[in-house]
C-alpha cells in the first residue's frame, strides 16, 4: 500500500469527529425519548381514575411508550389524548355552571316569603351576585354559608309572627318554641291563664262572682272584646283562616256573655291551632323544597367528586351518611312540630353539603392541575417530536457525511468496511462469486510535484469518478484513501471482473485530460482477486495489494490478477 501516514490521520481525524458528533446527536435523541417517557408516566399517574377515558388513552400510551414506538399509532394516541384532555376541562367547566344552577334554585323560593327589609335585601344582593361568585369553586363554602345564614333567618321571621301573637295573647312570656312543641290540649290550658293573667290586673275582684248575673261588667267585657280583637287582627295574616276569623268577629260584635264566652273561647282556640297547624304546613313544605334542593346539589356534588378508588368509597359513605340525613329530616317535616328541631336538621343538612364541596374543592384543584399538566404535556410532546425529526434528518445527513468522501464524494473506506462485510458474508452464505480491486494512480507524487497539490486532488476527483463511471451498477466502487480506490465485484469471477477493468484502465489510459490547456497522461495500476475458499476480507485484500504492487513492478498501466 501506498498511502501517505500524514493523510491517513487527516481522514482518521475527520471520520472520527463525524462519529463523535453523530453519537452525541443519538445521545441527546435518546434522553428526549427517555424524558418523554417518564413525563407521560408521570401524568398518566397522576391522571389514574379521574376520568375514564384518558385513562384509557393513558394506558395505551404507556403500552405504546414500552413497545416499540410505532409513530403513525403514537401521534394518532397523542392527538386523542389531546381531545380527551379538552373534553375532560369541559366536563369540569359544566360542573361548575350546574352548581350554580343549583344555588339559584335553592335561594330563590325564600323571595316568596315575607321577610324584613334586611334579609329580603341580603337575599337579592346574594342572588343578584351569584353568577359572578359562582365562577370561582373556591367561594363554593361561603356561598353557602351565606345561603344557610339567610335561610336560617327567613326561618326565624317566619316563626316571628307567631310567637308575636301568641306572647301577645299569652302575656308576652309564652315563646312560639313553647307553644309549638305542646299538643292542642296544653294550649287550651294557657288560654285561660291568659284570663287569669288579665284577671289578675284586678286581683280584687275575682272572675267567678263577676259571672255571678251571666253578664259580665262592662269595662270586662270591653276588655275581653279589645284582646280578642287585637288577637284576631294578627290571625287575618293568615290566609286559611280569614273567613273564620271574620266570622268570630261578627260574633264578637254581638258582646261578650259569660254564656257564650267560654264557647268562644274554645273556638278561639281550635282556630290558633289551625292558624298554627297552616303555618307550620307551608313551613313543612318549605324545607321539603329545600331539601329537594339540597339533594339535587348533593347529587351534582356527588357526579362532580369522581375520584380514585378510595375517594369513590368515601364518597359513597358520604353520600348514603348525607342521604339518611335527608330522610329523617324529610320525616321530621312531614310531622312538623318542632320548629327548632327542622332547622338543625337543615343546618347539619347544609353542613354535610359544605363538607362534600371542600372535598370537591380539592378534586377540583387536582383536576386543574391535571388538565394543565396534559396542556403542558401536549405542548412539550410536540416540540419534543419537532425536535426529534430535525435530528433523525441531522442525524441522516451526518451518517451520509460520515460514509462519503467530500473531495469525489465517493464512498469513502467507512462506508467500503460496512458493505465489504456485507458482500463478504453473502459470498460466504450463496457461495457465488466475488472479486475484489484496488486502483492506484501511476506517478501520482509527480503530478502532485509538477502541477501542485491542488491540482492533484483535482486529479483524484476526475479518475475517482471517472472510473465509478464506467464500472457497473451493482459493483461498489470507494475513494479507499491518497490516490487509491477500491471496487468490490459481487456476482463477478475474475475473468468477467479483469475485462471490465481493462475497459476503465484503457478509457482512463486514452482520455485527454487538460491541466490549464496542457496535456495530461494519467494511468492506472490495477490489482484483481477473486475471493476463494477459506478467503476472509483481509486475506482477499492482501492478495490484490500484492497483485497491485505486482502491476506496478511490470511497469503499471495494468490490470493484474492473482
Ligand atoms: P506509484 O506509481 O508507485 O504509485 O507512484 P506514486 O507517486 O503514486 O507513489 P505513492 O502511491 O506511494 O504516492 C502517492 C502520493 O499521493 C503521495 C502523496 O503525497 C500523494 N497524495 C496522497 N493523498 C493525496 C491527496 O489527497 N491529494 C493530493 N494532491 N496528493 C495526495
Ligand atoms: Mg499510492
Ligand atoms: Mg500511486
Amino acid at each position: 500500500m501506498t498511502v501517505n501516514s500524514g493523510d491517513k490521520n487527516n481522514w482518521r481525524e475527520k471520520y472520527l469527529n463525524a462519529l463523535d458528533e453523530q453519537e452525541q446527536l443519538e445521545k441527546q435523541c435518546a434522553e428526549q425519548q427517555e424524558m418523554l417517557r417518564s413525563a407521560l408516566v408521570r401524568v398518566s399517574i397522576a391522571a389514574d381514575g379521574q376520568d375514564e377515558t384518558l385513562d384509557q388513552i393513558m394506558a395505551k400510551l404507556r403500552e405504546q411508550l414500552r413497545g416499540k414506538m410505532n409513530p403513525i399509532d403514537f401521534n394518532r394516541t397523542l392527538a386523542q389524548l389531546e381531545s380527551a384532555a379538552l373534553e375532560f376541562e369541559k366536563h369540569r367547566e359544566q360542573g361548575a355552571q350546574d352548581i350554580q344552577q343549583a344555588l339559584v334554585d335553592a335561594a330563590k323560593p325564600l323571595q316568596t316569603f315575607k321577610l324584613s327589609r334586611s334579609v329580603k335585601k341580603e337575599l337579592n344582593t346574594y342572588l343578584a351576585q351569584l353568577p359572578q361568585r359562582s365562577k370561582k369553586v373556591r367561594l363554593y363554602p361561603a356561598l353557602l354559608q351565606q345561603l344557610a345564614r339567610i335561610q336560617q333567618q327567613a326561618l326565624s321571621e317566619i316563626e316571628q309572627p307567631k310567637s308575636g301573637l301568641l306572647d301577645k295573647i299569652l302575656g308576652g312570656k309564652t315563646s312560639a318554641k313553647m307553644v309549638a312543641s305542646e299538643q292542642s290540649d296544653d294550649v287550651s290550658v294557657h288560654l285561660p291563664a291568659m284570663l287569669h293573667e288579665s284577671a289578675s290586673a284586678t286581683p280584687a275582684v275575682p272572675l267567678r262572682p263577676q259571672l255571678q248575673s251571666n253578664h259580665l261588667t262592662d269595662d270586662y267585657s270591653t276588655q275581653i272584646i279589645r284582646v280578642l280583637n287585637q288577637f284576631f287582627t294578627s290571625l287575618e295574616n293568615e290566609s286559611v283562616i280569614a273567613n273564620k276569623v271574620a266570622a268570630m268577629r261578627l260574633r264578637l260584635e254581638q258582646g261578650v256573655s259569660v254564656d257564650n264566652l267560654i264557647p268562644l273561647l274554645d273556638n278561639v282556640r281550635d282556630l290558633v291551632m289551625e292558624a298554627y297547624l297552616a303555618a307550620n304546613q307551608a313551613f313543612a313544605t318549605y324545607l321539603n323544597n329545600v331539601n329537594q334542593e339540597l339533594a339535587e346539589i348533593y347529587m351534582l356534588l356527588g357526579g362532580a367528586v369522581k375520584n380514585t378508588q378510595d375517594e369513590r368509597a368515601a364518597s359513597r359513605k358520604l353520600q348514603a351518611d348525607v342521604m339518611r340525613g335527608m330522610n329523617d329530616l324529610e320525616a321530621t317535616a312531614t310531622s312538623a312540630t318542632d320548629i327548632n328541631q327542622l332547622k338543625d336538621t337543615v343546618k347539619s343538612q347544609l353542613g354535610n353539603i359544605r363538607q362534600v364541596i371542600d372535598h370537591y374543592q380539592q378534586t377540583d384543584k387536582t383536576q386543574q392541575l391535571l388538565a394543565e399538566q396534559l396542556q403542558t404535556l401536549g405542548a412539550k410532546i410536540k416540540t419534543m417530536e419537532v425536535e426529534a425529526e430535525n435530528n433523525r434528518t441531522i442525524l441522516e445527513t451526518h451518517r451520509q457525511k460520515a460514509l462519503h468522501d467530500p473531495l469525489t464524494e465517493l464512498p469513502n473506506r467507512e462506508a467500503y468496511n460496512e458493505r465489504a462485510a456485507a458482500e463478504v458474508q453473502r459470498w460466504q452464505r450463496y457461495g457465488r462469486p466475488l472479486t475484489i480491486a484496488i486502483f492506484d494512480i501511476d506517478h501520482f507524487k509527480r503530478i502532485n510535484d509538477t502541477y501542485g497539490h491542488q491540482a492533484g486532488d483535482r486529479v483524484i476527483k476526475v479518475i475517482g469518478r471517472s472510473i465509478a463511471k464506467r464500472l457497473r451498477e451493482v459493483d461498489f466502487f470507494c475513494r479507499y484513501g491518497g490516490e487509491e480506490f477500491v471496487a468490490l465485484m459481487p456476482e463477478t469471477d475474475s475473468a468477467t471482473a479483469l475485462d471490465v477493468l481493462e475497459t476503465v484502465r484503457d478509457a482512463i489510459a486514452n482520455a485527454a485530460f487538460n491541466y490549464k490547456d496542457q496535456p495530461m497522461s494519467i494511468t492506472l495500476s490495477v490489482g484483481v482477486t477473486e475471493f476463494k475458499e477459506n478467503d476472509v476480507l483481509e486475506t482477499a485484500f492482501e492478495r490484490a495489494d500484492q497483485a497491485l504492487y505486482s502491476a506496478k513492478s511490470s511497469g503499471r498501466n495494468r490490470c493484474q490478477l492473482i
